[in-house]
């Protein structure tokens, strides 16, 4: 065991502080990182205060992690002391089932174990990245092909760029295809730079009237308010695919109508209060879908990161440091992220 310093929700309430804990000694098919960087997901913030009625205490958050390998088990074959590494939100799986057996693990199945808060459905609570350091299986750390500079930007990818790139895949988008994201935010601005550059006509649905240039920057074709009728009138039955990112309960109807027959919208926000419920007619008369997205693979995980390093993608972010994170989460609430903080971890030592 060794210990590291970290920051924990000890409650729901009150605000997180710092706080020690324990990481175990690295196992025969475990590698030791030391954490460089930490992305700060929304999830996160409903896990620490515990909107998903499911948080353990105290709640160490973070599953968006980047660092560096310190210590590797001796049946480690993929990794050595000095590699870049990356966790995202799975620290381990059954392995056996068919999800697992897929690479699929985010369905295993058995329930995944996750980065920080699992597993939910039992045993002994996880720790994640709001901390020094990190002990994972190798089979569950990811290889980094960055150039080490682009590193902190790297960090988002392990949850806000698989969480995208899974569904923007599974549901084809690609050229010839028009695809909206919903909510420019950690998820949606990574949803939109991917999207773009899988060659697919991007439209970028926000609430922000002052996001119009960076969702153009960042790769949309077209920028709607979705807050004006008007506006969303103009793409009825336009869009073959909607990727959902919005963290707050929403009416669902007005992006129903958006898709042509058989276009699918794919929530993978989570918020704490349910949707309103959809209009079945909605639904019926074009044969719509309304779906839903877990994470991803570890296999795609690696996948999507060779796929931003080929194409020179990272996450566009606010560095902060430890103390500010606090701050980070009012200022998420208010949708006032450009577009994803991330923690350097040097300021928690
Ligand atoms: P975020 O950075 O806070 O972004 C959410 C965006 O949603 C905001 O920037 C805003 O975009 C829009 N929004 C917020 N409140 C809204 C409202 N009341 N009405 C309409 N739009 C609103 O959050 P995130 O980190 O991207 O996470 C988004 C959600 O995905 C969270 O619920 C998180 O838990 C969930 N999540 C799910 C998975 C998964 O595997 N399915 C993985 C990670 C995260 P605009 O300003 O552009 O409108
Ligand atoms: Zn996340």
């Amino acid at each position: 065991m060794t210990k590291a310093k970290a920051y924990a929700a000890l409650n729901a309430h009150s605000p997180l502080v710092p706080y020690e804990i324990e990481r175990r000694a690295p196992g025969p098919d475990d590698v030791q990182i030391q954490i460089l960087y930490c992305g700060v997901c929304h999830s996160d913030l409903h896990t620490a205060r515990n909107e998903w009625k499911n948080t353990l205490y105290p709640s160490v958050p973070g599953h968006e992690i980047v660092g560096r390998v310190v210590a590797v088990g001796d049946q480690v074959s993929r990794f050595k002391v000095g590699d870049l590494a990356g966790v995202g939100c799975m620290v381990d799986s059954c392995g056996h089932c068919h999800s697992c057996e897929e690479g699929e693990e985010q369905y295993c199945d058995h329930g995944f174990t996750g980065t920080y808060n699992g597993p939910v459905f039992g045993g002994e609570n996880t720790f994640g990245g709001y901390s020094q350091s990190i002990v994972v299986k190798e089979s569950f750390a990811l290889r980094i092909r960055h150039d080490e500079k682009d590193l902190a930007g790297v960090a988002p990818l392990l949850c806000a760029g698989i969480t995208t790139y899974s569904p923007l895949r599974h549901w084809g988008a690609g050229p010839g295809k028009k695809v909206g994201i919903v909510g420019l935010g950690g998820l949606g601005h990574m949803g939109v730079k991917l999207a773009h550059a899988m060659g697919a006509h991007v439209v970028l649905f926000t609430t922000s009237a002052s996001k119009i240039e960076d969702g153009k920057r960042l790769g949309a074709d077209e920028v709607c308010i979705s807050k004006d009728p008007e506006q969303m009138a103009r793409y009825a039955g336009q869009l073959d695919f909607i990727l959902n990112t919005v963290a707050a309960p929403l009416d669902l109807d007005p992006y129903l109508q958006l898709l042509k027959r058989d276009g699918t919208m794919t929530l993978v926000g989570a918020p704490a209060e349910p949707h309103k419920s959809p209009d079945v007619f909605g639904l019926i008369f074009r044969r719509r879908s309304i779906a839903g997205s877990l994470i991803g693979g570890i296999r795609e995980t690696q996948e999507m990161l060779d796929f931003c390093a080929e194409h020179g993608i990272t996450s566009d972010i606010e560095e902060i440091a430890m103390d500010y994170i606090n701050t980070a989460y009012e200022r998420m609430l208010k949708s006032d992220v450009r577009y994803r903080f991330v923690i350097d971890m040097a300021t928690l030592r």
